[in-house]
């Protein structure tokens, strides 16, 4: 573990604001307010996380995660409860069906931790899995359904759930012969590495489907050792590992440590997908950049790293109408930007 010297190592998941306190992560004089915060939102900080945070520095990337603020009791006008409209797109109960070739399920409603910043705060942290028979009825529905190829498992954090429960799952969804992919969404390698063992990687995999994992993380400190052996359990599984990055402010909205994360991301065998523009998720207003600030930081990190070590930047348009590049974009009327900025003619249309 890096940095285990900088806090106290803490034993058990930190989830109230007391312990919180006892751990040296917020003063004992704020205990009273961040209760109102976590009567509201979810509190979760795994001892890994806990060891990660450095609480001498009030700035510090991975406290701003993971340790409430009071900021998060005020709401700005554009923010809503259901920030990327989920719910317009629910076929049956923890299914959403928003893309003709894809679902996503919410297995579970749990996390290992609960990041500041999450776009289903308001649904996440209720403590929910779903029913067996709700399960059935997103099993039937998928089966029903042959134009969907691939079932993204979501949640919530989907690998919180046991190697058993995963496993069955993953082989009925292999059973039906329409789904080709089986896509797991998840934070638990970065946040509860111990959690990804051998029996659990096994249980993600099952003849006649490609199992992929899409791993969820915002700083480069936080793939440490025991994450980047997690993350080679499932690479040396042959399960392909790709990554989402929230662009956070005060966390990663600097060119230096997007491409330090972009580049640990690759080191570790995990192809950058998403960079997701911050959603309009409440109480959240200081975490988000503009869109021109996340379009500056793209240009800077295809000025300085690996074509492989390059995310697309996405907007999850809030209403349910999908996810979408915003650039930045390098063509002009008959002209072309090169990556450190030159611009040259190129015949556009
Ligand atoms: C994000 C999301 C997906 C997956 O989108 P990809 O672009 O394939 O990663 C699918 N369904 C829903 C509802 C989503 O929010
Ligand atoms: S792990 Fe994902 S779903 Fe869970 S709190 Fe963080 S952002 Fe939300």
């Amino acid at each position: 573990m890096n940095d285990m010297s900088r806090s106290k190592p803490a034993a058990a998941t930190l989830r109230r604001p007391r312990e919180l306190a006892d751990a040296g992560l917020i003063p004992a004089a704020d205990i009273a307010a961040l209760n109102e915060v976590a009567a509201r939102y979810a509190v979760a900080i795994t001892p890994p996380v806990a060891a990660l945070i450095d609480s001498a520095d009030p700035r510090d990337p991975i406290a701003a995660q993971f340790v409430p603020d009071v900021a998060e009791l005020s709401t700005t006008p554009d923010e809503r409860a259901d920030p990327i409209g989920d719910a317009v797109h629910v076929v049956t109960p923890g299914l959403i069906h928003r893309y003709p070739d894809r679902v996503l399920l919410k297995l579970v409603s749990s996390c290992a931790v609960y990041c500041r910043f999450c776009f289903r705060r308001e649904t996440v942290g209720q403590g929910d899995s779903l029913s067996p028979s709700d399960l059935a009825a997103a099993l039937a529905y998928v089966r029903d359904h042959g134009e969907v190829s691939e079932v993204i498992v979501s949640g919530g954090d989907p690998l919180i759930a046991s190697p058993r429960r995963l496993r069955d799952l993953v082989v009925s969804l292999a059973d039906v012969p329409h789904v080709e992919v089986v896509r797991f969404h998840t934070r638990v390698p970065v946040v509860a590495p111990e959690r990804i063992t051998t029996d659990l990687v096994a249980a993600l995999k099952a003849d006649g489907v490609a199992t992929w994992v899409a791993i969820h993380a915002n700083h480069p400190r936080e793939l440490t050792d025991d994450a980047r052996a997690a993350l080679a359990r499932l690479a040396d599984a042959g399960v392909p590992l790709v990554s989402q990055t929230v662009l956070l402010r005060g966390v990663n909205d600097d060119a230096k440590t997007l491409a330090d994360l972009m580049r640990a991301f690759v080191r570790a065998r995990v192809k950058p997908y998403y960079l997701h523009h911050a959603d309009l998720a409440p109480g959240t207003a200081r975490f988000r950049t503009t869109i021109a600030e996340g379009q500056a930081l793209m240009k800077a990190l295809r000025g300085r790293v690996s074509g492989l070590a390059q995310p697309t930047y996405v907007l999850d348009i809030p209403g349910g109408h999908g996810k979408v590049p915003i650039g930045p974009d390098y063509l002009g009327d008959d002209v072309v930007e090169d990556p450190n900025g030159g611009s040259h003619p190129y015949p556009t249309a």
